[in-house]
């Protein structure tokens, strides 16, 4: 049986860059959901397809093929066989991701990728509803938050570091804003903290603190 770390939260709580430190530290694979999400929302852009024409998205969901790969110690994410790690970040896909993440055919889609994934390696996820639907069975999950304010500031921090001037503060807060909205309350695969997971408030911890905190939590499960 494979060891399955199960990270949810919010946009901007952390837990992108945090569950990439522990990935490396100990050993275990990064499958990012939210990048997935994002994936199939460039595909709808790319091939012009109005965000309102579910069916068409739907149909889209066949010709996707997603891979997570590993290139010189980066985890990068590919959509029909071209690097999109970087373009997924950019304004147009955040705006429409959690409309297209609402689909529950895309839910159902993207939930077989990821639990291929956990089948034969040792995992470390996160996203939005990893230790409440799509590993319910977990060995650890970790419910990962902060405030509004600090989170925008994460994300303006992380954009300009991919090189993307082009969302104001503003802009990336109205963005969380809306997204913590349609998030908690999508029909399926909610953002929500499972009775079970560990609550961690990371608005004013550094991200190595919250990294050393979870590996604590993660290499007691394990001994
Ligand atoms: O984590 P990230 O900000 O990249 O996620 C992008 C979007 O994908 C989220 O706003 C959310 O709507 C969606 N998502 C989801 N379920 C997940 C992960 C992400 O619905 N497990």
């Amino acid at each position: 049986m494979s060891f399955i770390v199960a990270i949810d939260g919010p946009a901007g709580s952390g837990k992108g860059t945090v569950t990439e430190i522990v990935s490396k530290k100990l050993n275990l694979t990064n499958i990012g959901s939210g990048a997935a999400y994002r994936c199939v929302a460039l595909a709808t852009i790319e091939n012009n397809i109005n965000i309102s024409d579910t069916n068409k998205i739907i149909d889209l969901l066949d010709k996707i093929n997603i891979e997570y790969k590993k290139e010189n110690d980066k985890d990068l994410i590919y959509l029909n066989g071209i690097d999109v790690t970087k373009r997924i970040r950019e304004s147009d896909v955040a705006k429409i991701v959690s409309q297209v993440s609402s689909i529950k055919e895309v839910r159902f889609k993207l939930n077989d990728i990821f639990r291929a994934q956990a089948k034969s390696q040792d995992v470390i996820m996160e996203g939005r509803d990893i230790g409440t639907y799509v590993f319910p069975n977990a060995d650890v999950k970790i419910y990962l938050d902060a405030s509004i304010e600090e989170r925008a500031n994460r994300r303006l921090k992380q954009n300009e570091e991919l090189g993307i001037t082009n969302m104001s503060y503003e802009e990336i807060y109205n963005n969380i804003k809306l997204r913590d909205k349609n998030d908690k309350e999508k029909e399926i695969g909610a953002l929500k903290q499972a009775e079970d997971a560990i609550y961690i408030d990371s608005s004013n911890m550094t991200i190595e603190e919250v990294a050393n905190r979870i590996i604590q939590i993660i290499n007691k499960k394990r001994a």
